[in-house]
């Protein structure tokens, strides 16, 4: 179960003993879609306010009594936020096409390398617009 639980993408199940904790952020951020067709609304730059939520896998600690120290969650983030917050998001490397898929998939590869639990990012672009995000398998 572990295996399918930590790859598989549809997989609500946990790990008996397992708990997911999550943290959420916002930012804002600017940005368009260069790769839209001519006179579509998004080639114009415009901005929105993100919320972002990442999903952390582990067991919990039995001293400590938590799974990960929440303040570790945001040391760990605060600085990848501040780098696109209140910016063009299309002139950062990797983000010039900064659609929500594309910003979730950039915010994971910079996440996941700091914080290996990390299971699951979800990210709103409105607050009826998002993705889900788990890594590729
Ligand atoms: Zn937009």
């Amino acid at each position: 179960m572990d295996y399918l639980c930590r790859n598989y993408w549809k997989c609500d199940y946990l790990d008996p003993g397992t708990m997911q904790i999550f943290k959420k952020f916002t930012f804002d951020s600017a940005h368009f879609l260069p790769n839209v067709p001519e006179g579509h609304k998004c080639r114009n730059i415009h901005g929105h306010t993100y919320h972002l939520s990442v999903f952390i896998d582990d067991k919990l600690d039995p001293h400590l009594n938590w799974v990960m120290d929440f303040s570790a969650i945001y040391k760990a983030i605060d600085p990848i936020i501040k780098s696109i917050d209140h910016k063009l998001m299309n002139d950062i490397p990797g983000l010039e096409n900064p659609t929500c898929e594309q910003i979730a998939i950039w915010l994971w590869d910079q996440i996941k390398p700091q914080i290996p639990q990390l299971i699951k990012i979800e990210l709103n672009e409105t607050p009826t617009s998002g993705v889900i995000y788990t890594g590729k398998v």
